[in-house]
């Protein structure tokens, strides 16, 4: 369900499996880690999910707490953390604006890993130089100037695998299945840092500058 409304904050569901703390659902909108995005958290009938990932199967996989108090088969309400949601896909909308604009001014540089959570989206790229101050800040007033002209972000899925997803914004396109917003407008002004990945490699971290 977050694919097809990443809006949606709770919902109604049936308990299919149940081992120790981990529970399956018949259908979530819990997204699971993946893409270098975090599993969402929140609550199964008011018992607290601490995660959310892919079982080998490619299963929705919730883990709580504490032991289920309901058992399979049993209805139950599931509710995700949307402040915490809310934040991730601002910051994920802002880290692929930043990535456009880091390879427009540093050329294309290769991604060899990327995690994003609430509080900001880290991207390691192979580079052997130093990510130049005053370039990353030109990269930051570009991005900056795109989100602040309130542009629409397209998400949808392709045509052969239902699975994999494609995300626009204005001219920039790229395939992603994470959760997304439907307007730059939602991100407000975002930050960029340089730090180091170790060597040969330099990290970009994206974050929100009103937090
Ligand atoms: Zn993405």
């Amino acid at each position: 369900m977050y694919s097809e409304n990443p809006y949606k904050q709770s919902f109604e569901t049936v308990v299919e499996k149940i081992e120790g703390n981990n529970v399956w659902l018949d259908q979530t909108c819990f997204y699971p880690e993946s893409g270098g995005q975090a599993g969402d958290t929140g609550a199964l009938n008011g018992q607290r999910v601490v995660d959310t990932q892919f079982d080998p199967e490619k299963n929705i996989v919730h883990t709580l707490e504490s032991t289920p108090a309901f058992k399979v088969g049993d209805k139950a309400e599931g509710r995700i953390d949307w402040e915490r949601r809310y934040r991730i896909m601002r910051i994920h909308a802002a880290s692929h604006i930043m990535e456009h604009f880091l390879f427009e001014v540093f050329g294309p540089l290769k991604l060899t890993g990327s995690y994003l959570h609430e509080r900001h989206d880290k991207s390691t790229y192979e580079s052997e130089e130093r990510l130049d101050s005053e370039k990353l800040a030109e990269v930051e007033r570009k991005a900056n100037d795109l989100i602040t002209q309130n542009l629409p972000i397209e998400t949808w899925p392709d045509e052969d695998r239902p699975y994999f997803r494609y995300w626009k914004c204005g001219e920039i396109q790229m395939p992603c299945g994470g959760t997304h917003l439907k307007n730059t407008s939602e991100i407000g002004l975002i930050k960029l840092k340089r730090e180091t990945g170790g060597r040969g490699r330099e990290k970009v971290v994206t974050s929100l500058a009103n937090s």
